[in-house]
């Protein structure tokens, strides 16, 4: 038997796990010890991620289709006719009519060459991932206030705190390693208060739950800072020595009264008082976010108040403090650190400077980078409903099933004159795609991933690939030599990482020989530096922290006597994402078969509603059947669906109305209509 250490292919936690295998065949993961995050412990999807490499539903050659029919083809024959189809394209619309989608579960590498191949090869920068569905509004508001969209602190300061704020994280079921982090802390003294209306596990543990009307964080975070603000609560020294702008944000909050914000948020008077007094008279208080803040049409304002609450109370640059994103998947925050974006090169080097265009350019040997900023994946599927976009390259993800307003993306991209899908499972969008690429997946090849503390950390192959596929950085280096372009011959990830560490300064000091045993986090600006567990030490990322004010607004789509509930969308403990995966992990798929939708008894009762009931959602764009969960986590008037399943696809109902700022969608609030069938 061996045992292979490596990097769980799940959420952001980026615990590390060995893969055992016996004969070139998986048989089970055992935890690390000694890793910072796993500790010896993973959760349930952890423990389960060996079961879906070895899936008979794995991709095993490249398919063409012919005849509406995929049909098996060798690598030549594709990869020529994917360079071959992606060129027509370009020579009929011009280079921004095709789009490179990158993947958030592909590795850092990975991500670098789709960008590359994006920006040297076929001269677009029309690349973008699935952050932005997830975290772009942190990247865009915690760019402005403090310089940098990331993580500011380290997993290991939950152990340091004095008080954390969790608001729209449902932390134990999407980061179960930090989820019981903060569990542990709370058993230790530490004061927890969750903000979310659904009755997640933490709340349950916490000594204030906020359960605040859907899309009123942006009110319910001023109505905290007034209350700070006019109590003396505030932590002036933080203020003047490492601000700029407060007096703004004094000005924005200050009619913000306890009334006026419980009239906004549903909440009582007394616990938002509390709360305030709470958070703002601890020494040490963290801020953790996920979704719920970001995927909102005003998700970019959340992200501003939440980095203000922070300075306002001296919050930041401290072990056991700060404002912390849980990045959904394994690699997003590698996804982005990438420039998988499409203003944005490797490091959050901006597209828009010439200088870093002219870097660029003369290190992958080519004479100009286009300037006009690509097109955010959000806005693709409208850009090509609108005649402005005909071909997309999709590596590892699933808009099918990810996307808002499934009917919409179905339409879009059945009618594309091409669709390239790279990907381990031929998923609801590769089934619509004409040229699909078999890839390897995490347990099959060598990389990196970055971890939501901005770890970044090795991933090791412990089994050969099925069949032909074939590693996602291989492809796509073979692509770019069927292109004609020279620039991406590469022997190894380690070598595609040096290339990585010469032009982002954030990554300046990583190479593969540093990163044993357990990685090590950005920045990490040359090879003598220890890496940052801890961002804004001493000065923020711009310089001075930027307070920026946000006005309160409500949802894009409200309950009506039509569609009289409010929908949220979310994920559970036991599956992942699009259930690519975890829907192929046989124990996973036991413990949560199907798609459900939970209401509250009173809205069961009024309804005639009982457990397990089938039911017919509506919403403005969409129907989906599925089963009720009649339970007491939702309050009345909001149901709360997963989007895992494809029977049952909540995505079916969402609405793809955008953050202006940073295009993600409202996924977390839309209206529906509910009828219960006989
Ligand atoms: Fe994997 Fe996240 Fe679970 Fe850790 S907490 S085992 S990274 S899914």
């Amino acid at each position: 038997m061996k045992r292979t250490l490596t990097v769980c292919p799940y959420c952001g936690c980026g615990c590390m796990f060995y893969l055992v295998s016996n004969q070139g065949r998986l048989i089970g993961v055992e935890p690390s010890t000694t890793h910072p995050v796993s500790r010896g412990g993973l959760c349930v999807k952890g423990w389960n991620a060996y079961a879906f490499v070895h899936h008979p539903d794995r991709l095993t050659a490249p398919l063409i289709r012919r005849d509406g029919s995929l049909q098996p083809v060798s690598w030549d024959e594709a990869l020529d006719l994917v360079v071959a189809r992606l060129r027509a394209v370009q020579e009929k619309h011009g280079n921004d009519a095709v789009m490179f989608a990158s993947s958030a579960k592909a590795t850092n590498e990975e991500n670098y060459l789709l960008m590359k191949l994006a920006r040297a090869v076929f001269g677009t920068n029309n690349i973008d991932h699935c952050a932005r569905l997830c975290h772009s509004s942190t990247v865009t508001g915690l760019a402005e206030t403090f310089g940098s969209g990331a993580m500011t602190n380290s997993i290991s300061c939950f152990d340091q705190t004095d008080v954390i704020l969790v608001i729209g994280s449902n932390t134990t079921e999407q980061h179960p390693l930090i989820g019981s982090r903060i569990l542990n802390a709370v058993r230790k003294g530490t004061h927890l208060i969750v903000a979310d209306n659904r009755r997640i596990r933490l709340a349950r543990q916490a000594e204030l739950h906020l359960r605040h009307k859907n899309g009123s964080d942006v009110a319910l975070l001023n109505g905290i800072m007034q209350i700070i603000i006019a109590e003396g609560l505030a932590d002036p020294e933080f203020i003047k020595a490492r601000t700029e702008n407060y007096e703004a944000l004094a000005e924005a909050v200050a009619d913000w009264t306890p009334e006026r914000t419980a009239a906004a948020t549903g909440l009582g008077v007394e616990e938002i008082i509390a709360a305030a007094r709470l958070f703002a008279g601890a020494e040490r208080g963290m801020i953790v976010y996920s979704m719920g803040i970001t995927q909102h049409s005003h998700g970019v304002d959340n992200v501003r108040c939440i980095a203000a609450l922070a300075m306002l109370t001296g919050n930041v640059g401290r072990p056991g403090t700060g404002v912390n994103p849980l990045r959904g998947q394994n690699n997003v925050q590698g996804g982005c650190d990438m420039g998988a974006l499409p203003d944005l090169f490797s490091g959050y080097q901006k597209v828009a400077d010439p200088l870093v265009r002219e870097k660029f350019a003369a290190a992958w040997g080519v004479t100009a980078l286009s300037d006009k900023p690509g097109l955010p994946l959000t806005r693709a599927m409208d850009a090509a409903s609108a005649g402005h976009l005909y071909g997309m390259f999709i590596m590892g993800e699933n808009p099918m099933l990810s996307d808002p307003d499934q009917g919409h993306a179905r339409r879009v991209l059945e009618n594309l004159e091409l669709l390239v899908v790279q990907d381990i499972f031929l998923t609801e969008t590769a089934a619509l795609a004409d040229i699909v690429l078999p890839a390897a997946c995490y347990a099959e090849k060598e990389g990196t991933f970055t971890n939501t503390e901005r770890r970044i950390q090795p991933l090791r192959k412990a089994v050969e690939p099925p069949g032909a596929a074939r590693a996602d950085w291989e492809i796509i280096c073979d692509i770019a030599a069927r292109a004609g372009y020279q620039g991406m011959r590469y022997s190894s990830p380690a070598v595609i990482m040096n290339e990585i560490a010469s032009l982002t300064p954030i990554y300046g000091g990583i190479t593969y020989d540093r990163l044993d045993p357990h990685g090590l986090q950005w920045p990490c600006p040359d090879r003598e530096h220890p890496g940052t567990p801890i961002l804004h030490l001493e000065r923020f990322t711009r310089g001075l922290g930027h307070f920026s004010p946000a006005l309160h607004q409500l949802p894009a789509e409200l309950p009506d006597d039509r569609y009289p509930f409010v929908l949220t969308t979310g994920r559970t403990y036991f599956h992942w994402h699009t259930g690519s995966m975890t829907r192929r992990s046989h124990l996973l798929d036991r413990e949560e078969p199907r798609s459900f939708i939970e209401l509250h008894p009173d809205d069961a009762a009024r309804l005639g509603v009982r457990n397990r009931d089938e039911l017919l959602i509506s919403s403005r764009r969409g129907q989906v059947l599925t089963t009720a969960r009649v339970t007491d986590m939702v309050i009345p008037g909001v149901l709360f669906m997963p989007f895992h399943f494809v029977e049952g696809a909540a995505n079916a109902l969402t609405n793809n109305v955008l953050d202006p700022e940073s295009s993600i969608p409202e996924f977390k609030v839309c209206a529906v209509h509910v009828e219960k069938l006989p």
